[in-house]
Formats: C-alpha cells, sequence, structure tokens
C-alpha cells in the first residue's frame, strides 16, 4: 500500500497542556512517522503512514485529548508522502502573535447541550449557552485581544455566578468570553413584522416552532445571521417562501433535529457522518435515499443540503418543531444575509411571518459553510462558519499581502507570514449591498489582524469590484489571471510545488487574450505558466444573455458541428440567434467547459434557460445516470497546444438522443467523455501531477471520472480540500502568485 502524508492543525488552547506528548504517543502507537510543532495557531502535525492508520490517527485527535486542553478545530489535509523517518517533536515557531487569537465560531458541545436538556439545571431551555469548547467567537468578535469588553457580549454584565465560572480555572467556563445565562445574558423574543413583541424567552421559542409547524415563515436570527425557517414536509410552504424570496429553483438547504432524522432521508458515510458532528457543523451534502421531504426543497436534485443545530437556540428550536425544516439564509436572492433586528425586519417584509430575535448583536454576517464528501475526503465547496477565519500554509512566507477575490462567491485573503486567513463567505458582488460588505470584511480583516498590506493580488478582470478596489488600495497591484489563480489555489490546497498541469474549468474568466477562459490546461513551472491546451472555442450569441439562456450557447455549438440548430432544438426559434452569428455581431469567443455543460443541458432539454449561473450544468449532472458507452477519442496532434475538439462528443450526443437514448444515460456519457478527455489531454502534455480546479469540479461525476480516468493513464490527479475550488478560493491562489512574482531574480 502506498504511503500518505496527513497534515492536521489543532487549534484552541492546545499549548502547554501537553498536547505534543499526547500526539507523540497517538502517533507512536500507531507506527506513524512525521512530526509535531507548536505554533501561533495551534498545533501543526504532520505524520505518514497508510491510510488505516491514519484515519485512526485522525479519529483520535478528533476524539480524545489531555484533560488540560480545550480543542477549538481539527482540519485536515491528505497530501503526498515525503519519507518522514521516525517521530519527532520538533523546535516551536515564535508566538505571541495575534494571528493565533481569531477563532472561528464553534458548534454547541456536548455537555452543553445535556445542561440546556436539564430541568434542574440553571441553563435549562437557556439558547446562549456556551463555554470554551463551543460558542460564538469570530461573529461576535469587535477587536483583540478576544476578551469580553472587545466582543458584542460587552453589553451583558455577568451575574455573580457566571463571574464566579469564568475566575475558576477548575471549571470548564474559565476565561469563557461569551459566558451566560439566563439571569445575566442575552434574551431572546418573537416579533410580528411590525416589530411588536409577540413572546419571550421559553415562549417565544414554543411560538416560534408552532408557527413553522403551521407552515409559517419564520425569519431566525442565529450566530452569523438569519436564517428564514420553514417546515420542510409542507410543499405549499416551501413554494411560498420560494415565491416570497423570489427563489426559484436553487436548492434549499435543511436543518435536521437529529442524527436519525437525516439518517431516514439520506445515505451518510462514516466520513460525512463526521463532517455532520464537527465543530464546524457545516452544510454537508448528502445523497437523498427517498422522497418524503416537500419536492419543491430540492427539485429534481438528487442530494440535499443538510446541517445539524449548532447553536443552543436551535437544538431547543429544532427540537420542538420536531423535524427537518428549511434553513435557508435570510436575504432576498445574491443579497448577503441580514445581521441586525431593525434591518431585518426591513429587509425581510413581506418574506417572513415571524422574527425570532435576540439582543446579542452579531459582529460580522458568517454564512453557513457548506461541503462535500468526495473519495472520502471532505470537499469544502464554502468556506465561511466553523472554518472562517482559520489559516491555510502557504508554500512560502511572504509580506503582508491582501487577496481580493473575483466577482462571483467573493472571499478576501490576508497573507501573514506563511498563512492565508481566508475571510467568510461573502456572496456575488452583484449588488450595492454586497460591494459595502466587501469593503466591511477587506478593512475588518485588516483591522482584526493588525496588517497592513504592502501588495494587494485580484483578479485579471478590469471590471470586477474587487480588482477595482485594489487599485483604490494605493499599495503596488498583482493581476493574476483568473485560472492561474484557480490552479495555484489548488496548488495550495494540496501543498505541491511546480511544476504541475492544472485543468481549470470553470463558467467564466478573463483570459491573457482577451476572449473568455474557462477550459484550460495550464502547465505550471517554478518561473511561469503556459496555455498548454484548451477546450475547442465556441461563440456565446449574446454575450451574458448566452448565459442565462443556455439554448443560445446550444445553437451556437450546433453551428459549429455543421448541424441545423433548429433540426434539433425543435421549438425554440432559433433564427435571430443563427443571423446573430452570422453577423458576428455580440457572440464573444469563449473555452468555457462550464458554457459547454449549459450547452449540452439546453440539447437535451434538460434546462434551456436558467435562473443562475451553473443551474443548467448542476442539472444535468443530477439526471446524468445508468451505464454508458466509452468514448473514443480521435488521434489528436502531438504537441502543444491541443485543442479538445468536443465537436465528436456533441454529434455522439445528438446521434444519441435522436436514437430514443434516456437522456439520463446521454448526460452521464456527457460526463465520462469530457473526463475521457481530460486524461487524454493531460497524457499527450506529459506532466505527472494533474490538478483539477474550477467551479466544473464541483461536479461530482466529471470530478470523479476525471481521477479514475487520470490514475489508469498513470497520471496523480489532485483536487480541493480546504479550500473551494470555485472563486469562493481564488484570493489564496492570488496571493501564491504575488509571491511567486516577488522571489522571482528580476522582479
Ligand atoms: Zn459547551
Ligand atoms: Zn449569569
Ligand atoms: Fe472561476
Amino acid at each position: 500500500m502506498i504511503d500518505c502524508r496527513l497534515r492536521i492543525v489543532v487549534t484552541g488552547a492546545v499549548q502547554g497542556v501537553g498536547y505534543r506528548p499526547f500526539v507523540y504517543r497517538a502517533a507512536t502507537n500507531l507506527g506513524l512517522k512525521g512530526w509535531v510543532l507548536n505554533s501561533p495557531e495551534g498545533v501543526v502535525i504532520e505524520v505518514e503512514g497508510n491510510d488505516k492508520a491514519l484515519a485512526a490517527f485522525e479519529r483520535t485527535l478528533r476524539t480524545e485529548k489531555p484533560p488540560q486542553a480545550v480543542v477549538q478545530g481539527v482540519e485536515s489535509w491528505r497530501l503526498d508522502a515525503v519519507g518522514f523517518e521516525g517521530f519527532e517533536i520538533r523546535q516551536s515557531e515564535e508566538s505571541g502573535t495575534r494571528t493565533a487569537l481569531v477563532v472561528p465560531d464553534l458548534a454547541t458541545c456536548q455537555e452543553c447541550i445535556l445542561e440546556i436538556s436539564d430541568p434542574s439545571n440553571r441553563r435549562y431551555r437557556y439558547p446562549f449557552t456556551n463555554c470554551t469548547n463551543c460558542g460564538p467567537r469570530y461573529s461576535i468578535m469587535q477587536a483583540l485581544p478576544y476578551d469580553r469588553p472587545n466582543t458584542t457580549m460587552k453589553g451583558f454584565r455577568m451575574c455573580p455566578r457566571c463571574q464566579a465560572e469564568y475566575d475558576d480555572p477548575g471549571n470548564r467556563r474559565f476565561h469563557a468570553q461569551p459566558n451566560a445565562c439566563p439571569a445575566c445574558g442575552p434574551r431572546v423574543e418573537l416579533w410580528s413584522p411590525d416589530g411588536d413583541v409577540v413572546a419571550r424567552n421559553w415562549d417565544a421559542i414554543v411560538a416560534c416552532a408552532e408557527a413553522v409547524r403551521d407552515g409559517r415563515i419564520v425569519a431566525v436570527k442565529g450566530l452569523g445571521g438569519y436564517h428564514l425557517v420553514c417546515d420542510a414536509f409542507n410543499e405549499d410552504a416551501i413554494k411560498e417562501l420560494r415565491r416570497r424570496k423570489n427563489r426559484e429553483l436553487k436548492p434549499l438547504a435543511v436543518m435536521a433535529p437529529s442524527l436519525e432524522d437525516i439518517l431516514n432521508l439520506c445515505e451518510v458515510s462514516q466520513a460525512e457522518k463526521e463532517a455532520l458532528t464537527s465543530v464546524e457543523a457545516p452544510i454537508v451534502l448528502l445523497k437523498r435515499r427517498s422522497e418524503g421531504l416537500a419536492p419543491s426543497v430540492a427539485p429534481g436534485n438528487p442530494y440535499l443540503g443538510v446541517m445539524l443545530p449548532y447553536t443552543p437556540l436551535h437544538h431547543l428550536l429544532f427540537k420542538e418543531i420536531g423535524r427537518m425544516a428549511a434553513a435557508t439564509s435570510g436575504n432576498l436572492s445574491d443579497e448577503p444575509i441580514c445581521i441586525d433586528e431593525r434591518e431585518a425586519l426591513q429587509r425581510l417584509k413581506g418574506i417572513a411571518d415571524l422574527f425570532l430575535v435576540h439582543n446579542r448583536p452579531i459582529q460580522r454576517q458568517v454564512d453557513d459553510s457548506i461541503v462535500r464528501v468526495i473519495e472520502n475526503r471532505l470537499m469544502v465547496l464554502r468556506r465561511s462558519r466553523g472554518f472562517a477565519p482559520l489559516p491555510v500554509p502557504l508554500p512560502a512566507a511572504c509580506s503582508k499581502i491582501v487577496g481580493l477575490g473575483a466577482h462571483l462567491k467573493s472571499t478576501v485573503a490576508v497573507a501573514i507570514r506563511d498563512k492565508a486567513f481566508l475571510s467568510q463567505h461573502i456572496g456575488d458582488l452583484e449588488t450595492v449591498e454586497a460591494i459595502m460588505a466587501f469593503d466591511r470584511v477587506v478593512s475588518g480583516l485588516e483591522n482584526l489582524y493588525g496588517v497592513n498590506p504592502e501588495i494587494a493580488a485580484c483578479d485579471g478582470h478590469p471590471d470586477y469590484a474587487s480588482t477595482r478596489k485594489a487599485f483604490c488600495l494605493g499599495i503596488p497591484v498583482v493581476q493574476v489571471q483568473h485560472h492561474l489563480a484557480h490552479a495555484l489555489a489548488c496548488a495550495a490546497d494540496n501543498d505541491l510545488e511546480p511544476p504541475f498541469l492544472a485543468v481549470t474549468w470553470d463558467g467564466t474568466g478573463l483570459g491573457t487574450d482577451g476572449t473568455i477562459w474557462g477550459g484550460e490546461f495550464l502547465l505550471v513551472r517554478q518561473d511561469g505558466w503556459d496555455r498548454a491546451g484548451w477546450l475547442r472555442p465556441f461563440r456565446l450569441p449574446g454575450g451574458d444573455q448566452a448565459v442565462r439562456q443556455p439554448w443560445r450557447t446550444a445553437a451556437s455549438i450546433l453551428v459549429e458541428c455543421g448541424i441545423e440548430p433548429s433540426s434539433v432544438l425543435g421549438s425554440i426559434d432559433c433564427q435571430g440567434v443563427e443571423k446573430q452569428l452570422k453577423a458576428g455581431v455580440n457572440c464573444p469567443v469563449t473555452t468555457s467547459a462550464g458554457r459547454l455543460f449549459d450547452a449540452i443541458s439546453a440539447l437535451l432539454g434538460v434546462c434551456a434557460e436558467q435562473r443562475f449561473e451553473g443551474q443548467a450544468a448542476m442539472e444535468l449532472e443530477f439526471c446524468a445516470s445508468g451505464q454508458t458507452d466509452e468514448f473514443v477519442w480521435p488521434e489528436a496532434p502531438a504537441r502543444p497546444p491541443l485543442i479538445l475538439d468536443w465537436r465528436p462528443i456533441v454529434k455522439d450526443v445528438i446521434d444519441q438522443a435522436m436514437k430514443g437514448r434516456p437522456r439520463s444515460q446521454v448526460a452521464m456519457f456527457f460526463h465520462k467523455a469530457l473526463a475521457s478527455g481530460i486524461a487524454q489531454t493531460a497524457q499527450r502534455i506529459g506532466e505527472k501531477r494533474v490538478l483539477l480546479t474550477g467551479g466544473c469540479f464541483q461536479n461530482r461525476i466529471l470530478l470523479e471520472n476525471a481521477i479514475r480516468n487520470l490514475r489508469n493513464s498513470g497520471l496523480e490527479p489532485y483536487w480541493h480540500q480546504r479550500i473551494p475550488p470555485n472563486d469562493g478560493g481564488l484570493a489564496v491562489g492570488q496571493i501564491v502568485e504575488a509571491i511567486r512574482q516577488r522571489r522571482k531574480p528580476c522582479a
């Protein structure tokens, strides 16, 4: 069996409490080799061994600890083995920096859950119970050091009993900054849409649960923002929620009272179970086992985004509701979530029937994180609550750099020494609210860490709000090509140094030639990079209009194949688009794999018009199933640049559809054909290590088939783990490129 390296970063109070000897024993008992080290951000461990031993080691760290240690986070990466000899406790890194003190929000611990369920406990049913092992952190932190006066808890004076707990080194609440109880802490109230108090405290929770069971929509103020909560089994209520929220199709996340509720509805692997019950408590995308929920929760979607309650308030509320309920972010489509009562009343007017609010202010918006398990490893799709702002390791130390990300799924990052502190998810920079939120996150992150960045790294697209921001900062700017940033983010996530090949497939990114890229094969070297291959370019009739109406792109690729569009697209009138293509007016050229997925989705009648970016491609993935033929790729030229010509697949797709093959099989055929095209092209380019990055690799079928094909071709595939493969990870890639440019001797 081939050995693998496991990197683990354990955060929390893990220093000076015998944590390193504990790690030493755990590792050596399992025969693992490697090292452990105290760093300012926590304990960093790298161990090597076989898969089974590594999994056992990881489980030990997640479930056991020395008595005095407080573990607040365990992040892990699977990396290539480097051949450690023996196990050593390494020299500690310098300590005392403020970066160590910013901790993410932690899901409620078991001990606190027991307390709120115990009628004899003074915190019985108290929704703001927390301790040093759990509770709010990043979402209430206003400044450093992390002390109560620097949090939004400063307005609450601890009662003598809470103060005694806080002062007692032997107590679980010793220095628990948000410590509170019913006598002295925050309280909940149920409000009417006009802001009148309907009920208080426990009664408010009971009344709120009752309203949800009655099919009403309630805005619930939680940890990092508002949720809109509504019975997931009530089709009328869910439909109404969608209508009011102006969100027609995007799947809604649900929260379940307990793991058992989830097991009844979804297939849950061991790794998925661990993700659900982790301190990060993210939304986990799970394969549905049965229908049962209201169909409109996630229409036509074989997956369900599920999470467990992660604050005492959610535990109490969902126990009372007694079943799964939709818990979608409290915003209008595409806007950042609300965090303030008055703002919520205003912005959620006409959406929520009732408001369950509380008087602990939220300092910053922190959305729910989203993860998916691929090949037994976690892949973070949205890095926010529970993760933000934990750092990700960088390949090299650097001066202070801020990475501003791109345009969609915006995040920002600041680099300090050899780590990038990645912000929470901000959203798409399409509205004034989102751009304002973006500005707040940039300055907030800089203030929190006390950094004045010396370099700004941003996208190559001049019109992105994030790019404009970079040029407003008054420091040198490094513009990084969109797909190179994807490639370097994936490399950082896998601790890889160039050279490598990166398959960067996504929706849209500005290429260096002024066209829209998105189906690239980038060969990244130590001192630069080349575009070694790409998908055969095609045109997008109408530009952005083609994004909303994939049938336009479908017509365009049919013309490229020499097929009359109307012969396939039947009922759609393609004449205008054909004229547009002939005249070449507003038909930007692209190599975007995302747009190619859109086109096939429209061709097969799966989705001809989309309400949100990625919908057509997602629906094509969801519809794909069954056994299919292998697509045999024709011989391609042996020397780069290599053009992956999709025309033969499109012809085959149409052929199969015309012959009456079920479209699920045709969709599967398309996925597999592209995945084998990736492997074939990679093989021709000849670089052994192949990174799969970009939004398209959130698609499980494409990703898993590409991984398999690459391995079968003798290549080594890598994909994302802790940094999102979509544009949410770009800020890190931009920083890595800025470091690379600084390292060049002539720069
Ligand atoms: Zn606790
Ligand atoms: Zn108290
Ligand atoms: Fe992208």
